[in-house]
């Protein structure tokens, strides 16, 4: 792409780093972030990983998860590391995420850093913020983005397989197991290669999907046989998820994660949504067949974003006002035959 040369320039000699990713970081985010800083400090770079929040303990066994910080300003201490990193970096990668608002307070700190910003990224309408910008949307996902730079700057040797299992994690999830319409044979291409550098793909699969504890187990039991809402005239299916739901099944960071794709699965079913209440108000997923581009429902009523098949959002409405107001959306779409809105 057409910043490589100037990146590959700039790391030349060695630097301060930061690495940040989106909120509630999935596989990618953290896989691309954890995959890319073992590289850059095997170049002999300072990196230091931080994330907006906490994110899922099926995520913990990447290399380098112990010396990422959380932000959180509540604590103090935390706070003063995290401002004055983000001060001083020479560089601050941003992956997995193209707006500055995804990654709360820490938005804010970054945007007023002099730092030099490096996006790599794979969603739609991306902030311009960055003086290097490894932009596609064609790519499955960002750890795609973060081998294919490597490869770009002439440093794939250096994968070993803690970087190659970081990155496969994040291709295997954001492809949803290479089953979405985003597998390329670049993907698998990639895949290939990384599994040449040592990643172990049933040890990062089992890791990843089958480390479910038994409240999860539960939870998902419950959603389907009594949450799960199935309106056939709209080809819709969702669930909608209290606090009280969530506190009951001892609901932790990920136990949500995947649960919407359920209702995707079902025949006839074309939108999939998961409505859940938490304490800063409803947080939205949406699914999609290929033809229905549910990022637009996202970014037109939710205040979100995403990819065509796979967005989300957020709502300040009570759960079921949210609920209420997708449903009405539909119904009006429907009517306007807007097919590909729908
Ligand atoms: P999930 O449903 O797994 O939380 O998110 C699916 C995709 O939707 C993410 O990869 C991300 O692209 C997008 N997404 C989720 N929540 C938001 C949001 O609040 N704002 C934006 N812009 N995109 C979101
Ligand atoms: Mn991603």
């Amino acid at each position: 792409m057409e910043h490589t040369q100037a990146l590959k320039e700039k790391l030349n000699i060695p630097r301060k780093i930061v690495i940040t990713t989106h909120h509630k970081p999935d596989a990618d985010a953290l896989g691309s972030s954890l995959g890319l800083a073992g590289y850059l400090i095997k170049r002999g770079h300072e990196v230091q990983v931080i994330t907006p929040s906490d994110y899922p303990g099926f995520l913990h066994w990447m290399k380098g998860n112990d010396d990422v910080i959380i932000y959180d300003e509540e604590d103090a201490k935390v706070m003063k590391v995290i401002t004055s990193k983000v001060a001083e970096a020479d560089l601050i990668f941003c992956l997995d995420f193209s707006c500055l608002s995804r990654i709360n307070g820490l938005g804010e700190l970054v945007e007023k850093s002099d730092s030099e910003k490096v996006l790599i990224d794979h969603h739609q309408n991306p902030q311009d913020f960055a003086q290097y910008v490894f932009w596609d949307t064609g790519a499955a996902a960002t750890a795609e983005l973060v081998y294919d730079l490597l490869v770009d700057m002439d440093e794939s040797d250096l994968i070993d397989t803690d970087i190659a299992e970081a990155l496969y994690a994040g291709i295997m999830t954001d492809t949803g197991s290479f089953r979405h319409s985003n597998t390329t044979k670049h993907v698998h291409e990639v895949v290939g290669q990384l599994i040449g550098h040592g990643a172990d793909i049933n040890k990062v699969s089992r890791l990843i999907y089958d480390n479910n504890s038994p409240e999860r187990m539960k939870f998902l039991g419950w959603a389907l046989y009594e949450n799960l809402t199935i309106i056939p005239d709209l080809e819709t299916a969702y669930f909608s998820i209290s606090a009280d739901d969530l506190t009951r099944f001892k609901s932790k960071t990920g136990d949500t994660e995947g649960i919407v794709n359920y209702a995707l699965s079902m025949e006839g079913v074309k939108i999939a949504a998961m409505f859940t209440e938490r304490e800063e108000g409803v947080k939205i997923s949406f699914r999609s067949v290929t033809e229905i581009a549910v990022n637009e429902i996202a970014a037109e009523y939710f205040n979100g974003g995403g990819h065509k098949n796979a967005a989300g959002g957020k709502s300040d409405l009570s759960l079921e006002d949210t609920v209420d107001k997708f449903l009405t959306i539909l119904r009006e779409h429907k009517k306007e035959k807007l097919k590909t809105t729908y």
